[in-house]
């Protein structure tokens, strides 16, 4: 079991007859890119100020790195809930300078995080020279003054150019890598789907649906299957050449396919090879349609 890193239990927020955020728990585990999904209004943004305590509850709680309550929780967090004001006639350092001396951090991390959102290159132009991309690359670099173990991201692509979007959604994949958690507001899906491993859909300011990413939102084909031998089932899966991947999972195997795949090709293979199925089911992407009805719902 991975530590959890953030816990949710059914928190509210109110405005007047506004229900922002509507009785919503959910669970993050360190490691994962968290994708926080629904259309505008949803109560993303709520919700990120509720557990950064920008926002008061209503009623509900939530903890931190399993519960600790101590302020040093909050220093292990970095997060960009909107764009950060930085000086328009600064250099990239300075301005990064001035982040580290509010938060009481050396200067020598300044460096490391430049390098870390490709802006070493330009670490002397002044911030108003920054196309909105690198300002937010910047921003990104800000947040991961101190070395934070969770990075908080609210829709961190939005007004970017297709080119500035690609570098953000790299570098948000990249930071991942390193093992920082974190956390993405987005109303786009196929950000979600392109970066993140775990999704909470949020309708109203309720979690509709949490689940991984790979599983729920993908356009691969994905298939149970049991034999009376998965050992020798599983063998013989890897020489199939639509797949992806075979996962064991509560007595059958999870199978998932190109794009496409037909499930007769697959019984088909299998049966030449002279295994017989015990079981045979698609899973639906029901999500996913589900998603895009909600937010063709949301524009009307
Ligand atoms: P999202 O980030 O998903 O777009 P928000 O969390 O910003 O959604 O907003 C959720 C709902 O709460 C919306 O209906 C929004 O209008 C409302 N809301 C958010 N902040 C306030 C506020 N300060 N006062 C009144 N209503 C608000
Ligand atoms: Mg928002």
């Amino acid at each position: 079991m991975s530590e959890i890193i953030l816990s949710v239990e059914n928190i509210s927020k109110h405005y007047g007859p506004i229900k922002a955020v509507n009785k919503l728990s959910l669970e993050i585990k360190k490691g994962e890119i968290f994708g926080i999904l629904g259309p505008n209004g949803s109560g993303k943004t709520t919700l990120l100020g509720m557990v950064l305590d920008v926002i008061n509850l209503r009623n509900g709680s939530f903890s931190w790195f399993g519960g600790s309550k101590n302020h040093e929780g909050r220093k292990r967090i970095g997060a960009i809930l909107e764009t950060p004001n930085f000086y328009p006639y600064l250099s990239a350092v300075k301005n990064l300078e001035i982040v580290a001396d509010i938060r009481g951090i050396s200067y020598h991390e300044i460096p490391k995080v430049l390098k870390m959102v490709d802006l070493t290159h330009r670490q002397n132009s002044k911030f108003r020279t920054f196309s909105l991309g690198m300002k937010q690359r910047l921003a990104i670099a800000a947040a991961l003054l101190g070395d934070p173990e969770v990075l908080i991201l609210d829709e961190p692509t939005n007004g970017l150019d297709p080119q500035g979007i690609a570098e953000i959604r790299n570098l948000i994949k990249e930071i991942g890598k390193r093992g920082v958690t974190i956390i993405l507001a987005s109303h786009l899906l196929d950000e979600v789907q392109k970066v993140c491993s775990h999704v909470a859909v949020l309708n109203k300011g309720k979690n509709i649906f949490a689940g991984k990413v790979d599983e729920v939102l993908n356009e691969n084909v994905m298939v149970e299957i049991s034999a009376p031998d998965n050992v020798l089932l599983r063998k013989h899966l890897n020489d199939f050449n639509k797949l992806i991947s075979a996962e064991p999972e509560d007595g059958i195997i999870l199978v998932k396919l190109q794009e496409g795949t037909n499930i007769a090709e697959l019984s088909t293979f299998l049966m030449e090879k002279k295994i017989a199925l015990t079981h045979l089911a698609q899973r639906k992407k029901s999500l996913e349609k589900y998603f895009l009805e909600l937010l063709a719902e949301s524009h009307d």
